[in-house]
């Protein structure tokens, strides 16, 4: 697989983990194109990576969970050859449980985090495997391991994130495109206040520097893994979970009910 030299399409680039990858990707020399909803905020970062690096950096301010704004990004990602990575990136937690938080939050969430990122990657992957090349980053969470300790709506989002990348890497694959699903711990970003949460009264040894969790993504995707967990020091744990869901594969679906399943029929 060719390591993707072209430009890179960032989805919330305006902070965080998004603006960190603009950082280190236009360090590495590829042009960006940077996708959030704050147009003056991109700009400010666009200029400052132009100026730091001589990379060309063009924003596309988007709502990716309005339909119009979403098409167009998928429009440029479609149409512009020079577009080799997409860091598919943009997501929000939406605060409360399911019967107590707001609906349309709720909402709004898998719209930004399930759908939004599903027709990027579908358009990327089109393209992409058109021309036999380029980069799927996802960037999912540990919470899709971990429903007990996130709210119900982002751990269902962001595993679906993890299921939906582990396939479509089985899809695109052969046609020499690259995926990756990146799967953060708490990272120190605007998220946790977005969502009305305050991250420093975590532990501060679970919490990761934003910095720090980008250059270890881009480790394990310069090492051509499909999953990333920056946090997890033995890749083992990892495999050995991924071996114990592979292992319930032949009795996933059969003929017959279980054992313990079968009622007796009344005379
Ligand atoms: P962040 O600093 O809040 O960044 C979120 C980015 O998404 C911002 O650039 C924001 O920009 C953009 N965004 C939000 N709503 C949008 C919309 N409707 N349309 C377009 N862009 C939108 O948070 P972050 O931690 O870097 O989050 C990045 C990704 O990492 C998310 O997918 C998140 O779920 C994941 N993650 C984070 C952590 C963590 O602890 N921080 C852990 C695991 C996974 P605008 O407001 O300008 O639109």
């Amino acid at each position: 697989m060719k390591t993707p030299k072209g430009a890179a399409l960032i989805t919330g680039a305006s902070s965080g983990i998004g603006a960190t990858y603009a950082d280190r990707l236009a360090r590495r020399g590829h042009d960006l194109i940077l996708v959030a909803r704050d147009k003056a905020r991109l700009e400010t970062l666009a200029a400052k990576l132009r100026a730091d690096t001589g990379v060309a950096v063009d924003v596309l301010a988007a709502d990716l969970t309005d339909r119009a704004d979403r098409l167009a990004v998928e429009q440029r990602l479609a149409t512009d050859e020079r577009i080799e990575i997409l860091i598919n990136n943009a997501g929000v937690a939406a605060p409360g449980t399911v019967a107590e938080g707001d609906l349309d939050r709720l909402e709004a969430m898998i719209a930004l985090n399930v759908t939004a990122v599903s027709r990027l990657a579908a358009v990327a992957a089109r393209a992409f495997s058109a021309r036999a090349t380029g980069a799927i980053v996802n960037i999912a969470s540990v919470l899709a391991l971990a429903p007990e300790i996130s709210g119900a709506g982002y751990t269902g989002t962001k595993g679906y994130v993890l299921n939906f990348t582990q396939k479509l890497a089985l899809e695109v694959g052969a046609a020499g495109v690259q995926v990756q699903a990146v799967l953060p711990g708490a990272t120190y970003t605007e998220i946790w206040e977005r969502a009305g949460q305050d991250v420093t009264q975590f532990p501060a040894s679970m919490v990761m520097g934003v910095d720090e969790m980008v250059d270890a993504a881009l480790a394990g995707f310069d090492r051509g893994e499909l999953i990333t967990i920056p946090s997890l020091p033995d890749p083992a744990d990892w495999e050995a979970f991924n071996a114990a869901r592979l292992a319930l594969g032949p009795n996933l679906s059969r003929d017959h009910a279980a054992a313990r399943y079968k009622v007796l029929t009344p005379a």
